[in-house]
């Protein structure tokens, strides 16, 4: 029988935004943004949850290198609409006038985000150039709970709704640690193929495409894997130098990659465990 959260997935035709309306629906958290998709309205009102609709339209932008859209033009005739979803009118009102007044950090204690991240997000957003966050989430990072892996959304894998200051979060890693219960409860398998997702050495490079390496033996600086053990977003040059099997660490963000440098401030690789 098909789980409660694949049921939601089949009209959102997307696990992360299933699992948004999920954590509302079960109560884990007081609200969700998302944006509308076709049938959504009527999903939310038959599972007795309330919703607003924003006055705005976003155009989303979408991110060739990753065949995933997380930032747009905002107007008011064309595109998605964004659906505020809580357990109460009330509730999905405030979230709506949170975000009409540009209130990001009340808009992000209603969708349930510690306070360490929605400073964090307040601080980088007005100076990124998208609404992707992940480098500057790496930026700040030591350590790196797969729990809280941002990297993987263009896959449809994550536990978390928002961006973590750092990838090793405490806050966020007890939501996600939360987040795991409320999807374990309804489908354990859904549960494991996200959490597989997550686990490994992820190579994120802004407008490029996001790399992941299943399995591999990693010792003094040298990653060495089999090309059927990357799962590409993008199949491009950069692509090609992965398959040689062999990665060089050079310093924090300074690789050989298949024999080439690779110095870019805007690539990072991190082994999530
Ligand atoms: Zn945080």
């Amino acid at each position: 029988m098909k789980s409660e959260i694949a049921s939601i997935a089949d009209v959102t035709c997307s696990v992360i935004k299933a699992l948004d309306i999920f954590y509302v629906l079960k109560g884990a958290k007081e609200a969700a943004r998302v944006f509308a998709s076709p049938g959504m309205q009527e999903l939310v009102k038959s599972n007795g949850l309330f919703y607003e609709t924003s006055d705005f339209k976003v155009m989303l932008r979408n991110d060739a290198s990753r065949c995933f859209s997380d930032s747009g033009v905002r107007n008011m005739e064309k595109g998605e609409s964004v659906l505020y979803i809580a357990r109460s009118g009330e509730k999905a009102l405030e979230a709506k006038e949170a975000e009409d007044r540009n209130d990001n950090n009340k808009l992000g204690e209603i969708l349930g985000y510690p306070e360490c991240c929605r400073s964090f997000f307040s601080e980088n957003i007005e100076k990124s150039k998208s609404s992707d966050l992940t480098v500057q989430s790496w930026k700040n990072s030591s350590s790196f709970y797969a729990g809280i892996n941002t990297s993987m959304r263009c896959f449809d894998a994550c536990l978390i709704s928002h961006f973590p200051c750092s990838f090793g979060c405490e806050d966020s890693r007890l939501i996600a640690d939360r987040n795991k219960k409320v999807i374990g409860a309804s489908d354990a398998t859904l549960l494991n193929s996200i959490e597989a997702a997550l686990k490994g050495i992820v190579i994120y490079s802004e407008g490029i495409g996001v790399y992941k390496i299943r399995k591999y033996v990693a010792g003094n600086g040298i990653i060495e894997y089999t090309p059927e053990d990357i799962e590409p977003s993008c199949i491009n040059d950069f692509y090609s130098l992965l398959k040689k099997g062999r990665i060089v660490i050079l310093g924090r963000n300074r690789f050989l990659i298949g024999g080439v440098e690779v110095n870019d401030a805007h690539t990072f690789m991190a082994e999530f465990l």
